[in-house]
């Protein structure tokens, strides 16, 4: 297979251009709005809607869908380089079209959505008019989506939909929500629920309360309740008991440009921290020039690079397949490095920075605690942990006897029969 690690000059422009954008003009959007979800906030439309009309105009406007979807089908290389530097911010996503939970959201609206669920959802979706939900986790679990209990039951021409969901972030401020829901209690485990497009606006949808965590301005995470919520037959999302294969849609992509975003991260506090090895002197020398401070920069460069190569490669492979299920293994192993490598570099740089490092005045500690955010949404490290590991031993078969295929002796033995003796050795039994 092909490989290269050079970008074409003439996106390389497109790049750079999105480089100095992004930390002219998007940055400080942090300072001024509180969420990058709400766009009923005062000075939302005077300030985010101008910068999305130069990026439209740039032609970098939601790059994620293929052209197949309606897409530019710039591809998910391309889409890593964008990210690795737009996500380095906030409101960057947002500013161009490619903010979660939309992108998924996005995309399975795209692959299952009929052509009037397309018109009414997924145009003003992608135009950044609405924003949206996806409301699946439910609070007695989330890693194991076949204890889910929220049903919908068909009613006359309508689905009823009854149960609670857990952390569906964004409820209070979408127009709609993506609901899993248990639609055939007797079928086989993956078979027993269906997607269901809701919309807001419908009776029954209570918001029981909103979770934040740490350097959340704006907690919206819901805890929320869907009480006998009544919705027309045609909001189903795919086919029925299609739920989980919906879902992955969604969630692959959406783990990778998480992860895509994480580079942009940790390389902002991996920046910061040579800058401040470069500017603090104790004890009559820069800190960089300190042996222990040029481990933790050492280290934390190199965990950055190979985390990039292996988010990039399997970009690639993303491209390269046009199917998420057959990246499913490399998919997983970025998911579960990603929590990692954020949380260490970022922590380097904290230590680094001292105690102005931990305060709320540098950005660490928000970015470590983005790395727990990483480390669950999508579903938690261990989890896909298992499914590399799964997946890796589909590739190989146990030995067919009691000694391993690299036990010694028997190489030895067979090398020897091959090649014969060493120089100086008495030749084996029967040579
Ligand atoms: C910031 C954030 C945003 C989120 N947004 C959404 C959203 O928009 N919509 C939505 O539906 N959900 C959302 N979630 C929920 C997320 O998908 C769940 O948190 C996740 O699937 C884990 O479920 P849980 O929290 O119930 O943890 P549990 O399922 O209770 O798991 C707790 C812990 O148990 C361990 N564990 C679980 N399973 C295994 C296993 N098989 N092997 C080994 N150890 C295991 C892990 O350490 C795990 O962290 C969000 C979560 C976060 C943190």
């Amino acid at each position: 297979m092909a490989w290269g690690f050079m970008t074409d000059p003439e996106f390389q422009t497109e790049l750079d251009w999105i480089d100095q954008f992004v930390r002219e003009e998007v940055e400080p959007l942090e300072f001024v709005l509180e969420s990058a979800a709400n766009l009923r906030q005062p000075r939302f439309e005077e300030l985010v809607r101008p910068l999305q009309a130069e990026v439209k105009r740039r032609g970098l406007w939601a790059c994620h869908l293929g052209p197949e979807l309606g897409g530019k089908g710039f591809g998910q290389v391309k889409l890593a380089l964008m990210n690795e530097l737009f996500g380095r911010t906030r409101f960057g996503p947002t500013v161009f079209g490619a903010q979660a939970p939309d992108t998924g959201n996005s995309e399975i609206l795209a692959h299952y959505g009929t052509p009037e669920q397309k018109e009414r959802y997924l145009q003003p979706l992608l135009d950044n008019k609405i924003v949206s939900c996806f409301s699946m986790t439910e609070p007695q679990g989330g890693a194991d989506p076949t204890q889910f209990r929220t049903k919908a039951v068909a009613d006359g021409d309508d689905w009823v939909i009854a149960g609670e969901k857990w952390f569906s972030s964004n409820a209070k401020h979408a127009s709609f929500y993506i609901t899993m829901a248990v639609t055939d209690p007797d079928a086989a485990p993956h078979r027993r629920m269906s997607m269901f497009i809701v919309p807001a606006e419908t009776a029954g949808i209570e918001i029981i309360h909103n979770l934040g965590f740490h350097g959340e301005a704006d907690p919206s995470h819901a805890h929320m309740r869907y009480n006998d919520v009544r919705i027309p037959r045609q909001n189903m999302l795919g086919g029925q008991g299609d739920a989980f294969k919906v879902a992955q849609t969604r969630l692959s992509g959406g783990r990778i440009h998480h992860a895509m975003r994480t580079v942009a991260q940790a390389q902002k506090c991996f920046d910061l921290m040579c800058e401040r090895a470069l500017s603090r002197t104790t004890k009559g020398e820069m800190l960089g020039e300190k042996q222990l401070v040029q481990q933790m920069i050492s280290d934390s460069w190199t965990q950055l690079r190979q985390f990039r190569l292996l988010v990039l490669e399997t970009a690639w492979l993303i491209d390269h397949h046009n199917n998420y299920l057959k990246v499913r293994k490399n998919i997983s192993a970025v998911k579960a490095t990603m929590p990692k490598v954020l949380h260490d570099v970022a922590s380097c740089a904290l230590q680094v920075h001292g105690s102005l490092g931990i305060s709320t005045d540098m950005p660490f500690t928000d970015l470590i605690i983005n790395s727990y955010h990483v480390g669950l949404a999508d579903g938690p490290t261990e989890v896909h942990k298992v499914t590399v590991a799964r997946q890796i031993l589909r590739d190989y078969t146990g030995a067919d006897e009691i000694f391993p295929t690299g036990y010694r002796p028997h190489l030895r033995e067979k090398a020897r029969a091959k090649y014969g003796a060493l120089r100086g050795e008495p030749a084996p039994a029967g040579r």
